[in-house]
């Protein structure tokens, strides 16, 4: 106890001691505050030093900060600059950008819009009139900072480019702005940037840290770099799920710009990237982009060796994912280029050659970047305003790759579903068309890569046609298999192999209408004749439907997807609430399996006006609730008081967080949770002094499983319902957990027969095929039975080989396929999935079912072709098996071969003579 009041003492009273130096080497911190030096700048407007208290780029300035900026430089000087505000953030904070401009364009922004407009759309345009607005208008730049919260160099770096916009008297930047309309988005992700900005305070000391290790440029779980529902904002260009999104993409579909740049950071002991890219690039990535890349990287190149400072191109740097800002853009005919910095985020970080990067010196980087890169806009304004028009116009050809190709979407009594879609595809600016007759069609594809002749397509089907002016984006949204050229695909098989790793840097398959679930086709053809224009359907307008003299109950319809958040927020509202597990058909309307419904008399407590807590939850989610007077279902179907309307138990969910838990993971469950069901849960630490039983349902994201597995065994024991996502799950299935029976493939590769038995059953009972009756009522003993393990207990090879093969397979799996899963409709956590998903497949393990387990999706899909049983009742040849994980699109290879099933389709089993699996 003395020693330690002793020490307390001395800490006290060497704190009143003014502080120390700081040790030499941080003398050596080179500080790039004067970014422009010779430059006169206009004093009315105000230094980022006047307004904040400390230089440009000493250190990451808040969103606040920035926002003081913006609004003093759009106040001072009215003449260069117009500020925007195009979102607000879940943390309501605001998102700008800023218009810098001569006065001569900013007089006539309406007229430049729409002259880029005309520009964009070369079927409104002649030949003579786009040569005139090539000519005549200005060149638009949009140049858009930290869309990683914790890669804060790049808004220091927006503020010192905007001031120098502002304010600099010289003739450069004055030429500039008059051939120019630069549009400066300083901070992408404010939401992320404040997180990290306060860890970064936490962490400071009195004295420069430039170890990287540390959290004062690190931060903690869960970092900086996603927005409020830590989502990584540089993946959801396609998605626009999140409100930063969806401004941005809005306010660039206006402005047609023909430079996009992306500042981002990477490690710290990098140097700095900026584009090209190198292959595998998006075959769908217009032809322009490669050759201007080129352009504008040899300025950049130029500008940067002017200040000594050293960067690279390529590397691993590609662009196949089409979800990125820079990626996104180049698909629309501007120059999309990337930026990515070592990253410092406070003082400095000392390097592999032993100097010490400073902040400034990063933020550096990007201003010269940027100011290359206007440049050279600006030199090539016209060249590139003729980019932009040519690249629309190829999107048009006639005999371009985009004319004769249709994607069509099946109508859906899954009215929320479609609608959210169709927007996503109208904030990206594609048209849609919907047939107003079921219309034949002559040749199709479906997701599968079946071919059809004459398809009839239903009235109301969504046609998009590829041929638009934006059909590059198109295509890489919704095209079923984009491919590697044979050199790159050559190339990532070598670096496989002799590397053991992939080339491509990210997630190699997406497909919108997979993704949103919805049946598709591509059709080989032009838009078809019959069809008019998308329009968004209204909001339903029923609320409550019919009332009947007395109301049994009301039922939501389980067609729709949001009929599982009215369940949430009813429930949320204190009402009991049922679920019917099977379709049914109440006083002449049907309605889905997964419809809702909420009994008057499981209601007969609730303390509100039932029937108004009903209206207002199904009127604020755009649907309607029946109300009906009699339970009798219509013949088999379920009466009211029946077994298939299961009562729900109201939630209780707890969601584990935090270190060791995949931050993206968390923040997609807790979206879902908290903005699509509206349901109050808790976030968890595993601090180990937990009440469990507050909960009934517990989430434990990719990640975090290991460290959970003991502590939960008793919890599940007692009827928790447990939910591990990704490989989390794997610490709950191995065979030393004791929790279920479903196993990881690797522990079962010397069982699979088992295995395969139960698969085996499953598909005997898919084709509800049964021995010709007069067999079945022979009342004689068979002596012929054939048992299903005969058909399944061939010669497998052994476990030791079986894991050689699993590891040689795994070289070559693609980091993202989409798998052909089949669905047991019968399963209550399939409602609202047809009998075929499309499930995204990444580094997951794969999960083995025995007989007796449930598996509501397994991957693969059953063929209805089979074989029937002969007249002793056993199968007359060895029955087709289900297709093993078929890839549906994409298999790129990040690790592994791109097959996709085209490929694949009517190629003989290996193993089962006769089959006719595809
Ligand atoms: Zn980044």
């Amino acid at each position: 106890m003395a020693i330690a009041c002793a020490l307390a003492l001395a800490t006290v009273g060497a704190a009143a001691q003014p502080l120390a130096p700081p040790p030499t080497e941080l003398n050596d911190l080179r500080l790039v505050r004067d970014f422009f030096p010779g430059t006169t700048y206009r004093s009315s407007v105000p230094t980022v030093q006047s307004l904040l208290g400390f230089p440009a780029a000493a250190h990451a300035a808040t969103a606040a900060e920035i926002e003081k900026c913006l609004k003093a430089w759009a106040a001072a000087a009215p003449d260069r600059t117009r500020l925007v505000e195009y979102a607000r953030t879940y943390e309501q904070r605001p998102l700008y950008y800023m218009i810098v401009t001569a006065p001569t364009n900013l007089a006539r922004l309406d007229a430049i819009q729409a002259g880029l407009d005309k520009l964009g759309d070369p079927r409104t345009t002649t030949a003579a009139e786009a040569d005139e607005l090539i000519a005549t208008l200005p060149a638009v730049g949009w140049l858009g900072y930290t869309i990683h919260g914790d890669e804060t160099e790049g808004s220091d770096a927006a503020l010192v480019v905007l001031y120098h916009l502002i304010a600099a008297e010289d003739a450069a930047v004055r030429q500039l702005l008059e051939e120019v309309v630069v549009i400066v988005d300083p901070l992408m992700n404010p939401d992320g940037r404040d997180r990290f900005v306060k860890m970064i305070a936490e962490h400071r000391g009195a004295h420069p840290n430039v170890d990287d290790q540390s959290l004062v440029h690190d931060g903690y779980w869960p970092y900086g770099r996603g927005n409020h529902y830590l989502f990584d904002l540089n993946r959801d260009s396609l998605w626009c799920a999140h409100p930063e999104t969806r401004g941005r993409i809005r306010a660039m579909t206006r402005w047609h710009p023909q430079l996009v740049v992306d500042a981002h950071g990477m490690g710290s002991q990098e140097t700095h990237l900026f584009s090209p890219p190198r292959e595998p690039i998006n075959p769908n990535i217009p032809a322009g982009r490669a050759r201007w890349a080129e352009v504008f990287a040899r300025d950049q190149a130029q500008a940067f060796d002017r200040h000594q400072l050293l960067y690279y191109t390529g590397e691993w740097h590609e662009e196949w994912y089409p979800g990125y800002t820079d990626g996104w853009a180049s698909y629309r005919g501007a120059i999309g280029i990337l930026y990515e910095q070592a990253r410092v985020a406070e003082d400095g970080v000392r390097r592999p050659e032993g100097r010490i990067l400073s902040y400034s010196e990063s933020v550096q980087h990007h201003v010269v970047g940027s100011l290359a890169n206007l440049a050279t806009l600006k030199n090539h304004g016209r060249d590139l305003r003729r980019n932009l028009y040519e690249t629309r116009r190829a999107a048009l050809a006639a005999d371009g790759p985009y004319a004769r190709r249709t994607f069509a979407v099946a109508p859906t009594p899954n009215r929320s579903r479609l609608k959210d879609f169709a927007a996503l595809l109208e904030i990206q600016g594609i048209e849609l068309f919907v047939a107003t007759t079921n219309l034949a069609v002559p040749q199709a594809t479906d997701q599968l890569g079946r071919a059809y002749t004459n398809l009839t397509l239903a009235a109301g089907t969504l046609l998009i046609p590829n041929r638009q002016p934006l059909g590059h984006l198109l295509a890489a949204m919704l095209e079923f298999d984009p491919r590697f050229s044979p050199a790159v695909l050559a190339d990532e098989r070598t670096e496989l192999l002799r590397k053991g790793r992939s080339r491509v840097y990210d997630v190699t398959a997406w497909n919108l209408t997979m993704m949103y679930g919805l049946e598709a086709h591509t059709l080989s053809g032009a838009l078809p004749e019959a069809v008019r224009p998308y329009a968004a359907p209204p909001a339903d307008p029923r609320g409550v439907l019919r009332e009947p003299t007395v109301t049994t109950a009301y039922v939501i319809d389980g067609a729709d997807d949001l009929s599982v958040t009215a369940a949430a927020r009813l429930m949320e509202r204190g009402l009991q609430v049922c679920v019917a597990e099977k379709p049914f058909r109440f006083e002449e309307t049907d309605f889905a399996r997964g419809s809702v419904l909420v009994t008057a008399l499981d209601n007969r407590h609730f303390a509100g006006d039932l029937r108004q807590t009903v209206r207002h939850t199904v009127e604020e989610l755009g649907l309607s609730g029946i109300a009906i007077g009699a339970g009798l279902g219509a013949g088999d179907l379920p009466d009211l008081g029946g077994s298939h309307f299961q009562r729900l138990e109201r939630p209780r969910i707890g969601v584990f967080g935090r270190e060791g838990v995949s931050s993206t993971d968390f923040g997609a469950i807790w979206y879902v949770l908290d903005q699509y069901l509206g349901i109050r849960h808790a976030h968890l630490d595993n601090s180990g002094r937990l009440d469990l039983d507050r909960y009934n349902v517990l989430v434990v994201p990719e990640g975090r499983g290991a460290s959970l597995a003991a502590n939960l065994k008793d919890w599940v024991k007692a009827g928790g319902t447990l939910v591990a996502i990704g490989s989390s799950a794997n610490a709950f299935t191995t065979e030393k957990a004791l929790f279920s029976r479903v196993r990881p493939l690797p522990e079962v590769l010397g069982r699979l027969a088992d295995y395969e038995l139960a698969i085996f059953r499953e598909w005997l009972g898919h084709t509800k095929a049964v021995p010709p009756a007069e067999t079945v009522w022979t009342h004689k003993a068979m002596p012929n039975v054939v048992y299903p393990w005969q058909a399944v207990d061939g010669p497998h090879p052994d476990e030791k080989e079986l894991k050689k093969r699993d590891a040689w397979q795994n070289l070559f799996m693609p980091q993202g396929a989409l798998l052909a899963s089949r669905v047991d409709t019968n399963h209550w956590l399939t409602v609202g999935c047809g009998e075929l998903l499309p499930t995204l497949v990444s580094r997951q393990p794969v999960l083995m079912a025995a007989e007796g387990v449930d598996a509501p999706i397994r991957y693969g899909y059953l063929t209805p072709t089979f074989v029937v049983t002969n007249a002793a009742g056993s199968p007359s040849a060895p029955p087709p098996r289900p297709n093993p994980a078929v890839p549906l699109t994409k298999r790129s290879r990040t690790r592994r071969t791109r097959k996709n099933l085209h490929a694949s389709a009517g190629a003989p089993c290996p193993r089962v003579p006769n089959c006719t699996c595809a």
